[in-house]
């Protein structure tokens, strides 16, 4: 039986000469790992290789869910601004930050579903955020994008962090708050009142500026730079602690 889906690229290896393996974030049916035969061949059914954050419409068969999917039709979403023929993102290519920033977003995406788990929502905040991110103005609002992108991805797979209390007391954060640094605790899931902070070993510390631009995200949009550096390196930690490795993409957005 054939599956039809809207679907983006988030992993694309070579499995031979002419073939790629494939993982697609689609819409309907949530992760999908496929065999693209013949893809890199020059006149591939599917136009070429299929390339990484690339989006359309593909039709695969997946008679056996323990194997290998296989793709047998992939067409770009035409008629997309910012879209190269391709359903690759042109802009992106001239922009390495923001190309590291969804490639990020793609690793995340891939490391935090599970296959054959749809996330209709999810598909479509990655699919506004690749758009979104082509679109910013400057450095400071990708990094915006990104980590509401990286919050609501937490919040689809059921670990949303707790950031407008104390994550352990439930204490209310006070924005007005006079002390100069906040605390997170991935083991607690969320900020960490002062009373609370000294019973985490896991605990990482962050600037009052960056505490209060997570329990009031509204922030974001005026925050300087450093403060949503500062925010996006909690998150990387939070992600390596959740999963057990560091994303490596990480490196690339943060430069360390
Ligand atoms: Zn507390």
């Amino acid at each position: 039986m054939l599956t039809k889906d809207q679907a983006i690229c988030i992993r694309a290896v070579d499995y031979s000469e002419t073939s790629q393996v494939v993982t697609f974030f689609t819409k309907a049916t949530g992760k999908i790992s496929a065999i693209a035969k013949g893809s890199k061949r020059p006149k591939s059914a599917f136009g070429g290789p299929i390339e990484i954050l690339s989006h359309g419409r593909i039709v695969f068969s997946d008679p056996n869910r323990e194997k290998l999917a296989t793709l047998t039709e992939f067409e770009p979403a035409g008629g997309t601004p910012g879209l190269a023929p391709h359903g690759t993102w042109g802009l992106l290519r001239s922009d390495l930050f923001t190309l590291n920033c969804c490639l990020f977003a793609a690793e995340l995406l891939n490391l935090l579903t599970d296959e054959h788990d749809p996330h209709p929502d999810l598909f479509d905040s990655f699919l506004q955020f690749l758009h979104d991110a082509q679109d910013a103005a400057d450095k400071s609002e990708t990094l915006a994008l990104l980590i509401l992108f990286q919050l609501a991805l937490l919040k689809e797979v059921g670990f949303q962090p707790i950031l407008s209390r104390c994550a352990n007391c439930r204490t209310r954060y006070e924005v007005r708050e006079t002390r100069d640094e906040v605390y997170f605790s991935s083991s607690a899931n969320g900020l960490i009142c002062r009373d609370c902070e000294p019973a985490f070993q896991d605990k990482f510390r962050i600037s009052k500026n960056a505490g209060d631009c997570l329990a009031n995200l509204k922030l974001l949009a005026e925050s300087p730079q450093k403060t949503l550096l500062e925010i996006e390196k909690l998150l990387a930690h939070h992600f390596t602690e959740l999963t057990g490795h560091r994303p490596k993409m990480a490196k690339s957005v943060l430069g360390s």
